[in-house]
């Protein structure tokens, strides 16, 4: 039997998984990693640790599936995005702590910018001025660790994404490793240019970053490097995909066509829609990128819709207000009202984001009268998740022109059963939840397996795609009608809040 295998590399842990030809799970390890938080905003980790927790769980998971390295045709990498690691090519040690995707110490840099330089940075990466990206950490990075400025000096830096940093040590690290990125990741970074699919050189100088530090920019499925037999895998497995974790999610889901989008609902949600090979410029507030580019193929882009807060709503019911005990809970005390007793939550806990992009923007709870109870904020709280979800996809449909049929979702919410009936009455469209819900890991063993022809095509792919269970609208349903016209006014209750 021949295997994948697919390093799934998260902002909170690190997992290894082997999937057989089929797509099934046959051994799997995970180990989380510490989170720093030295400063209000800021968010690090420690590049060594996870490389060190990536070892284990190759080591965990080659146990668990009883296989050794050299049954693994192939593996793919898929990682948390924008995060930004800097490291010295002679010793392989990061010379800093990475600056975690949520950390938000550059926006006042961003701030400062000009108008001109802010639009053209829109235009050409398709993303918006915002911190959460890692070009404006980079250059934080260099004016502010003299280590590493040293080391720029010396010629013995490297930077980039997670993807890049894994990608350099599994190859051999100091001993010949390669500096490679995938163009899913890049395109997170403000650096990269859409057409050209290259970094591009005005960026460079905007944000003062040398070239010679940067990955290579390469497609996401292409065979990059063989790993070190020497290291954890014990032979020379073909590394043969990178795709940034919501990317891949949509290929695992099969969304190789313009018009198909998935919808993941964790700790945030986010929404992608294929729009093909043509760059959609959102003019509702969405982000434009890369979705995948397979090999010498054209690349395909994506609209992408960021929520920020929807699994950490429920989070917040149970650890701030404590009226559930687990997230799982939530479901049986929504269910012992039959609606929202006219309670609206709208969790913008720090501001709103897409599309309504309003930092002045605070949560509110409205709608109270003597009779509500936690049962009905419980309820509130889910059709919050779906309702932010519907303002998202709303907004794609009118950049792209394209009315979803049906809506593919994977993520931890997805096991709420109640909240996805729910999604689907306030869409009016079929909900609908793959047999395997890994879709981020079975995405990077998927471009993995292509490139080393495991896998045909994407038609192949297509027909593993399998329904694990569908919940279709209810047309009567009042969720979509004044359910809607009310978040919309709940909505406008946020506004104006902090000066
Ligand atoms: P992430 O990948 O962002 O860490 P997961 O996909 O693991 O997220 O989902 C975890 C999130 O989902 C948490 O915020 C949790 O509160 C929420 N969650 C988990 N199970 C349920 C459930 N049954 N109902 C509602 N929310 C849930």
């Amino acid at each position: 039997m021949a295997y994948i295998g697919s390093l799934d590399q998260g902002t909170s842990s690190t997992r290894f998984i082997v999937f057989d030809g089929a797509g099934k799970i046959v051994g799997q390890h995970q180990l989380e990693h510490t989170q720093f938080l030295p400063q209000a905003g800021w968010v690090e980790h420690d590049a060594a640790e996870i490389w060190k927790r990536t070892e284990d769980v190759i080591a965990g998971a080659l146990k668990a599936a009883r296989i050794s390295g050299s049954d693994l045709v192939a593996i793919g990498i898929t990682n948390q995005r924008e995060t930004t690691v800097v490291w010295d090519k002679t010793t392989g040690a990061p010379l800093s702590h990475a600056i975690v995707w949520q950390d938000t110490r550059t926006s006042d840099f961003l701030n400062s910018l000009s108008e001109t330089s802010k639009a053209s940075i829109t235009h050409k990466t398709g993303l918006a001025i915002a911190p959460y990206f890692s070009g404006s950490k980079m250059r934080w990075l260099i004016k502010n660790v003299p280590a590493v400025q040293d080391a720029i000096n010396d010629g013995r830096a490297l930077m980039g994404t997670v993807d890049s940093w894994l990608l350099w040590n599994l190859s051999g690290g100091p001993r010949g490793g390669v500096h490679f990125t995938d163009v899913t990741n890049a395109s997170r970074t403000l650096l990269m240019n859409l057409e050209t699919l290259q970094w591009d050189e005005e960026l460079l100088k905007l944000f003062e970053i040398p070239r010679s530090v940067l990955p290579t920019i390469k497609s996401s499925s292409e065979i990059y490097a063989k790993t070190d037999p020497s290291g954890a895998f014990g032979s020379a497995v073909p590394i043969s995909g990178i795709v940034g974790d919501q990317q891949a999610a949509m290929v695992g889901q099969a969304c190789f066509e313009r018009g198909e989008s998935k919808t993941t609902y964790g700790t945030g949600n986010f929404a992608l829609l294929n729009t093909g090979t043509e760059i959609v410029r959102s003019k509702n507030g969405l982000l434009t990128t890369v979705c995948f580019k397979f090999g010498e193929e054209p690349a395909r882009y994506a609209l992408e819709g960021s929520v920020a807060v929807t699994g950490s709503a429920i989070q917040w019911l149970r650890d701030q207000l404590q009226i559930i005990s687990s997230a799982p809970d939530i479901e049986g005390l929504a269910k012992s009202v039959p609606d929202n007793g006219g309670v609206y939550f709208v969790p913008a806990f720090s501001g709103l984001f897409a599309p309504y992009w309003r930092n002045d923007a605070r949560g509110v709870v409205v709608g109270l009268t003597r009779a509500a109870t936690k049962a009905h904020l419980a309820r509130a709280a889910l059709e919050a998740i779906c309702y932010q979800t519907r303002d998202v996809l709303d907004a794609m449909s009118a950049d792209s022109g394209v009315k979803l049929p049906e809506m593919r979702v994977d993520g931890g919410i997805t096991a709420n059963a109640l909240c996805m009936q729910m999604q689907s009455d306030i869409m009016g469209v079929d909900v609908v939840r793959p047999l395997v819900i890994e879709t981020t890991a079975l995405g990077a063993a998927y471009a993995a397996g292509l490139a080393v022809g495991f896998f045909k095509d994407v038609a192949e792919l297509r027909s593993k795609w399998q329904e694990g269970r569908r919940w279709s609208a209810v047309k009567t349903s009042e969720l979509a009608t004044s359910g809607y016209v009310q978040w919309k006014k709940a909505i406008e209750r946020t506004l104006n809040w902090v000066e």
